[in-house]
């Protein structure tokens, strides 16, 4: 049958360090509309609007920076039932350094953040969502995703655990740093001495990474990529972790080229489930 979890990265407003880097590349137009606010209520309502109408849930990973600056439509969000969410850091601190190309020889190097500054961007963004939505955060989509996710670093996940976060989402590149990702299976981290906290893996191709790759006109290409992606999930009865993001769904035009929305749809009809992280997350450990 096979397992979907969609989750959106929700980070407009959140990411103006990591724009800055890349805005010698030629969609710098497109990945610009990341810094409005205004970008965030408008992709949330089409999130809403798609999963309406495929009636599938998700999960949005916000981070503290964007809940506060969009706090309404992601309130608005959550109130739709469709939507569980869980966080991405407050201003989108990479957990291992990062090395990005959006295009050909534009090259993006940003250091890991220090541990203090990690632990307390987890802090402040759950503290935010209890205070602003009202439920405990138990998830983590770590920005930017790395190859063997945090394998081999208990230092990153004892400062994952201390923030009373339960699954984390980090493995989101395949051996080169790039997509797409392997269909690598949800882990615990038990050989780092963490059993008690899931790696759910994001693989195939981010949204972005084959935007930036393929062009920002390529959705109908992506769609058709995805439904492939459907079928081997269901045929090898696998987990996928879906990663979008809640701009790129304006940047793609995704209301007039209906990729993601076809996605879904095609899923839906396959018979593979789609669900949220936290679900599937709920469902292996009884949490
Ligand atoms: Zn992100």
């Amino acid at each position: 049958m096979g397992t979907i979890l969609v989750g959106y990265d929700t980070e407009t407003a959140a990411v103006g360090e990591a724009l800055a880097l890349m805005s010698e590349s030629e969609n710098f137009h497109l990945l610009s509309l990341a810094l409005d606010a205004e970008t965030c209520g408008r992709a949330l309502e089409l999130l809403t609007d798609v999963h309406t109408d495929v009636g599938v849930p998700a999960t949005l990973f916000v981070c503290g920076r964007t809940l506060l600056h969009a706090l309404e439509p992601v309130r608005a969000a959550k109130a739709s039932g469709l939507f569980d969410v869980q966080q991405h850091t407050f201003s989108h601190v990479p957990f291992k350094d990062i090395e990005y190309a959006p295009v050909p020889g534009v090259l993006a190097r940003i250091p890991a953040a220090p541990p203090e500054a990690l632990r307390e961007e987890l802090a402040v963004t759950s503290r935010l969502i209890r205070d602003h939505l009202g439920h405990e955060c138990v998830g983590l989509r770590t920005p930017f995703g790395y190859y063997r996710g945090l394998r081999d670093r208990p230092d990153l996940l004892e400062i994952v655990r201390g923030a009373g976060l339960k699954y984390v989402t980090s493995w989101g590149r395949n051996e080169q740093n790039g997509n797409p990702t392997p269909w690598v299976q949800p882990f615990a981290y038990e050989e780092e001495g963490y059993p008690d906290v899931l790696e759910v893996p994001f693989q195939f191709w981010l949204d972005v990474v084959w935007f930036d790759s393929h062009g920002y006109d390529t959705g109908p290409a992506l769609l058709e990529a995805l439904k492939g992606a459907v079928d081997e999930v269901a045929e090898n009865d696998l987990v996928y972790g879906a990663c979008f993001h809640d701009w790129v769904m304006l940047a793609s035009d995704e209301r007039r080229v209906e990729w993601l929305r076809g996605f879904l749809r095609y899923a839906r009809d396959r018979g593979v489930e789609v669900t949220t992280y936290t679900d599937y997350w709920r469902r292996v450990t009884g949490g």
